[in-house]
């Protein structure tokens, strides 16, 4: 790994850590010890009443302008369901009524100069209807795609291509 997340001990302040794993940091001096583990994130397939796919462009870097599904990390005591439920709501304005698990994929997320890793956990979520999807927070604009109509380039990361690509192979065999 090249990665120079860490260069002094947070405790003793000690340069020259040692990396023995790849989300493990250990000081020379007070022996320390640091793991920085995998982020659980979540993300969000809705569909409109005509079976288009709900996708978001973001806001912000990283991978601003991009193409995204709604979501975002977990929050510390909170459940993966509950943190999908409450990234859509803040992201689109839409009240979910129902999640089902879909799948997860692995994905580096680059912010502040550290490379996070996370685990992206898809849900497929309905929505109560009579709603509009409005964009706010991080989420610039709202497009409703057709299987037929995705880009996979235009997605910033490659797990949420992944998961929208495994998503209509499931739901929608073309
Ligand atoms: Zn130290």
């Amino acid at each position: 790994m090249s990665e120079r997340i860490l260069e002094h001990c947070p405790r003793c302040g000690a340069a020259g850590l040692s990396r023995p794993n790849v989300n493990k940091w250990v000081c020379p001096q007070c022996k320390f010890q640091l793991y920085l583990n995998t982020a659980a994130a979540v993300c969000a397939l809705i569909q409109d009443d005509r079976g288009r796919l709900l996708v978001t462009v973001r806001a912000n870097d990283p991978k601003k302008g991009f193409w995204d599904l709604p979501g975002g990390f977990v929050d510390p005591d909170e459940s993966a369901e509950q943190a999908v439920i409450r990234e859509v709501r803040e992201e689109l304005g839409l009240r979910v009524s129902s999640t089902h698990y879909l799948c997860s994929r692995p994905n580096a997320y680059p912010f502040g100069g550290i490379t996070y890793r996370t685990l992206d956990l898809a849900y497929v979520c309905r929505v109560e209807s009579g709603q509009r999807a409005v964009a706010a927070d991080d989420v610039q604009g709202i497009v409703y795609c057709r299987p037929a109509e995705l880009d996979p380039h235009r997605f910033g990361f490659d797990s949420i291509r992944q998961i929208v690509e495994f998503f209509f192979k499931r739901i929608h065999p073309l």
